[in-house]
């Protein structure tokens, strides 16, 4: 028989998101929050994050990934969350119990709420299509960094990485650190992916070339990588063929773009958003399923650590908050994404208390202002000196600013 233990909140992932969600749920009064994580350590992946940058909202100060996965532990394990590593969820149903499998056997887990926080995937060569043998030699970035962070093996020797996101940027100094060289980086948009401070510190500081509008047409070599073609990308997306050329390289790194973990929100029959193709949420971080929430990476794909933290206090919190009513106010105002802006979060909202507002605009933009309107009536303006894709707005609206509206619209004025 497969045993069954009730917990009032359940949290899937132990990366920072899912520790935060924990320990806030503890701290908003949740008698027995279990933390449940796949991996055989807490701390997702930061622990192979081992350059600095993280924590300064939160801690107070620069950290490396497993330092700020250290302290948000601590901080878990001192609100009196429950851990479990080595132990997977398996399923999630919409009543809120899950098929957990670990070394002791399946066991299934009822909880009062549950939290989301499994992070995301990387894409690979298979989700992108590129043209080319199936040689050895092709990785993704996050690949790249746990071979060299956790197992200390270089990967290749002279190295082409495609994709200008934060992971593919910091890889390249790393690579460049430990003697391989890196011949370039192509990036088909027409600007980085990655914020701008890893472009500099990463690229220009190693006199890494950063090629935008280009991409990778094919890969050469039978075993192993012996090299790639690039060539630049028209304003329609189509392949310039005269500026094709071939870079000889042993290894092509892939950086291009992560995927929120939702196969158990799928099967929860949680509602997925198209663009950031993580749950559909309200303003308590709650999805279309009464008592599950998400948040972190698997909400959306965050730039900065702290924020994901941030996010997830807020999930636990209300979280807390279910498991003990056993409901929460509905949101009924809907949050429209409208010119220039690529997805906002949260998609439903109360309109009662205040609201911290996350989105990405869908280009780069100097001088502008994001604008939340109703009904042609302007709520609120915020002049930005730069918007850029690579880095998240967000805008918090004081409470009652949406009281008796029925929809909500934000987006980007000249
Ligand atoms: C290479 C890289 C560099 C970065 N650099 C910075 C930086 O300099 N500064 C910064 O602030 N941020 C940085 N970030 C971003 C930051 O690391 C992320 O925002 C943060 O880790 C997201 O936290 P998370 O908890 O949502 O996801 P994760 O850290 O991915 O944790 C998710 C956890 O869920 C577990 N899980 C998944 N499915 C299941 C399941 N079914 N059952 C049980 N467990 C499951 C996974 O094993 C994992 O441990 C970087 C990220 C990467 C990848």
């Amino acid at each position: 028989m497969i045993e069954m233990e009730r917990v009032d909140v359940a949290v899937v992932g132990g990366g920072p998101a899912g520790l935060a969600a924990a320990a806030a749920a503890r701290t908003a009064g949740a008698g027995r929050v279990l933390l449940l994580e796949r991996d055989t350590r807490l701390g997702g992946i930061l622990n192979q994050c081992i350059h600095d940058g993280f924590g300064t909202k939160v801690f107070k100060e620069a950290l490396t990934g497993p330092e700020y996965a250290a302290l948000a532990i601590r901080r878990a394990h001192d609100a009196g969350v429950e851990t479990r590593v080595d132990t997977t969820v398996l399923e999630l149903d919409p009543n809120r119990t899950m098929t957990v499998i670990s070394r002791n056997g399946m066991r299934r887990i009822e909880a009062g709420a549950v939290v989301l926080s499994m992070g995301c995937r990387e894409r690979t060569r298979g989700a992108i299509g590129i043209a080319g043998s199936r040689p050895s030699g092709i990785y993704t970035a996050g690949a790249v960094q746990n071979y060299m962070n956790l197992r200390n093996i270089l990967v290749g020797r002279r190295i082409v990485i495609l994709g200008s996101g934060d992971i593919g940027l910091i890889m390249a100094r790393r690579l460049a650190l430990e003697g391989a060289e890196v011949a370039c980086v192509a990036e088909i948009l027409a600007y980085p992916s990655g914020l701008a401070r890893n472009i500099v510190q990463c690229l220009d500081d190693f006199g890494i070339p950063l090629h935008l509008n280009t991409t990778v047409v094919e890969i050469h070599g039978t075993d192993r990588v012996a090299g790639v073609t690039l060539a630049e990308v028209g304003c329609k997306g189509g392949i310039r063929r005269r500026t094709r050329r071939r870079v000889e390289c042993d290894t092509l790194m892939l950086s291009v773009g992560l995927v929120p973990e939702n196969e158990l929100s799928k099967r929860a029959g949680v509602v997925l958003d198209a663009v950031t193709r993580g749950p559909v949420v309200d303003d308590a971080y709650q999805t279309s399923v009464p008592g599950v929430f998400a948040c972190g990476n698997v909400l959306q794909v965050h730039d900065l650590v702290d924020y994901a933290s941030l996010e997830a206090e807020k999930a636990g919190t209300s979280a807390a908050a279910f498991a003990r009513t056993g409901a929460l106010p509905a949101a009924r105002i809907r949050v429209l994404p409208g010119a220039g802006i690529r997805y906002v979060l949260p998609q439903r909202v109360t309109g009662g208390d205040a609201i911290d507002f996350t989105m990405r605009v869908s280009k780069p933009a100097r001088d502008a202002a994001l604008v939340f309107s109703s009904d042609g009536r302007e709520i609120r303006r915020l002049q930005q000196q730069v918007l850029a894709p690579a880095s998240m707005a967000r805008v918090r609206l004081g409470r009652g600013r949406l009281e008796g509206l029925s929809e909500v619209m934000v987006e980007v004025a000249g």
